[in-house]
């Protein structure tokens, strides 16, 4: 399984590596220098990566002035959640905002909404199956 990480961290890192490949096609350019129509295309097809990195780094300050603020339980620190689920920032511990599935395997799932409620109603029956036993 793909190492997880925090959400808005891994979006910065997309966007970073936009602004690698936008330079690295406007670097290739420079070998067609001697054809300038080449060459513009390339460094217009360079700068849309850039440009898009920029968006997203917007779009992140955006979502993150919005993102839930947490205490972390394990490494006491203070992380931003995006969704229902999401890792710390420094520990990479899972988190969720959800009371129900707390204690529960971590899952992805759970920021698929009709996966997450199903997995709720599947807690619920198995505490109800447990009360009846012991009934
Ligand atoms: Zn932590």
């Amino acid at each position: 399984m793909k190492k997880q990480g925090n959400k808005i961290l891994r979006i910065r890192g997309y966007a970073l590596a936009l602004i690698f490949i936008g330079m690295i096609i406007m670097y290739a350019g420079v070998f067609f220098r001697t054809i300038p129509w080449l060459f513009g295309i390339f460094l217009f097809v360079g700068l849309l990566p850039i440009l898009l990195s920029f968006a997203i780094y917007f779009w992140v300050g955006m979502i993150s002035t919005r993102a839930l603020t947490v205490q972390c339980p394990n490494c006491e620190r203070h992380t931003k959640i995006l969704g229902h689920v999401d890792f710390c920032q420094h520990c990479k511990e899972p988190l969720t905002v959800d009371k129900e599935l707390e204690g529960e395997d971590f899952s992805l799932d759970y920021n698929v909404p009709h996966r997450r409620e199903k997995a709720i109603e599947e807690k619920k029956q198995d505490g109800n199956m447990q009360k009846d036993e012991q009934a």
